[in-house]
């Protein structure tokens, strides 16, 4: 099972539930669906059957809250990612969910990972025994996240940064294995199948992953004091990533193969960084415009003019404002503004902010008397008391 399936298969269409069911509802078309396709009731129809293993494959997942967080996750994640499953070994695509959400890795290395995320998140129930072949299979690398904090700047122009990176792999000291002398024993309470059955009622089990071994299937008789068993060590790397030009806050870039390597010749995953984008003082962002607020003077604005306006890293540009302009109006400055991918670079948006001058010498304040004197016959307000009465 790969996790293309989980990222393909809708569980929700299975069971016939709306997205947002509760527990009791998803139980209940489990339940009902379990009941009518089970193959005791359906001797030889391999269609009843295989729709059987997909409804309790649904119900290992959403009827499991962590599971089904993961699942929507998941989901949501690659939904919106166009994601697109890679070059997987054998066409399968085999990543384990559990390192995307930093849960458990595949053991990997020497030990040839027992157990491992994908076996937790579907329970197993039809895998059982069905590792054996898959162990030796190409296997692609972790996907990694990691994240990045870009000032205002960078995003906009591109930017190389360091970036560390842990990622989780085999134990080194014990080859993976958790074991002191790399000689584990297979765990007794599920057999090495790293799974364990309980009975679910009217005659169904269902299964979870074996607590005594972690799902695993294997127990180190002297526990490796490097990791405590787990045969899991956390590795640690810095890597030069280019960030393309006009990323914004908080969107996810995925860099395809710049993930943790592939084991035994499978490609490597892919890396997703999150950005973080600080604030300029001046300058804000809408998608590949800039913005700016720019003061004029009431003469400015009333009389017309050619107003300087800086730009983001190159020099100011000149704005001509027509007579007449009111406050708060918009003016576009075109390609001043944030780089696209295809080169090209979005505008700048200009607010005009008319100011209101605090100190007037005598000079401007008889001038100002004077024009009021010349304005008096208006009143500014004289539309909105019609307008206020009409309604
Ligand atoms: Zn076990
Ligand atoms: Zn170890």
């Amino acid at each position: 099972m790969s996790t293309k399936d989980f990222v393909e298969k809708d569980y929700y269409k299975v069971l016939g539930v709306p997205k947002d069911a509760t527990e009791a509802e998803i139980k209940k078309a489990y339940r009902k669906l379990a009941r009518e396709n089970h193959p005791d009731a359906n001797k030889g129809d391999a269609k009843a059957e295989e729709r059987f293993k997909e409804i309790s494959e649904a119900n290992d997942v959403l009827g499991d809250a962590k599971r089904r967080k993961e699942y929507d996750e998941a989901r949501a994640l690659f939904g919106n990612g166009g994601f697109r499953p890679g070059p997987g070994g054998g066409g399968s695509f085999n990543f384990d969910l559990g390192d995307l959400f930093g849960g458990s890795a595949g053991g990997g290395g020497g030990a040839g990972g027992f157990g491992g995320g994908l076996g937790d998140v579907f329970g197993g129930l039809f895998n059982r025994g069905g590792g054996a072949g898959t162990r030796t299979q190409p296997r692609r690398g972790q996907d990694v996240e990691s994240e990045v904090t870009l000032s205002f700047t960078e995003a906009v122009d591109g930017a190389t940064v360091p970036l560390r990176m842990s990622s989780q792999a085999a134990c080194k000291a014990c080859s993976g294995t958790g074991d002191k002398n790399g000689t584990p024993r297979v765990c007794p309470t599920c057999v090495g199948t790293g799974q364990v059955s309980r009975g679910a009622g009217g005659g169904f089990s269902l299964t979870d992953p074996c607590a005594d071994c972690k799902g695993r299937g294997l127990i180190a008789q002297d526990p490796c004091d490097v990791c405590k068993g787990s045969g899991r060590a956390t590795s640690a790397r810095t890597m030069q990533v280019r960030i393309p030009a006009g990323v914004s806050d908080g969107q996810r870039i995925r860099l395809r193969g710049k993930g943790a390597p592939g084991e035994r010749g499978g490609p490597a995953g892919d890396l997703y960084v999150v950005v973080h984008v600080g604030a300029h003082p001046v300058f804000g962002r809408k998608g590949d415009n800039l913005t700016v607020t720019v003061p004029v003077t009431f003469p400015e604005a009333a009389l017309g003019g050619e107003v300087k306006v800086p730009t983001l890293g190159g020099p100011p540009v000149t704005l001509k404002v027509p007579a007449g302009t009111p406050n708060g109006r918009t003016m576009r400055a075109r390609g001043k503004g944030a780089a696209r991918k295809d080169g090209t670079r979005g505008d700048l948006l200009v607010t005009i902010e008319v100011v209101v001058p605090k100190d007037l010498s005598d000079e401007a304040r008889e001038a100002l008397e004077s024009y009021r004197e010349a304005t008096a016959g208006s009143d500014p307000r004289a539309e909105l008391f019609q307008a206020a009465k009409g309604a």
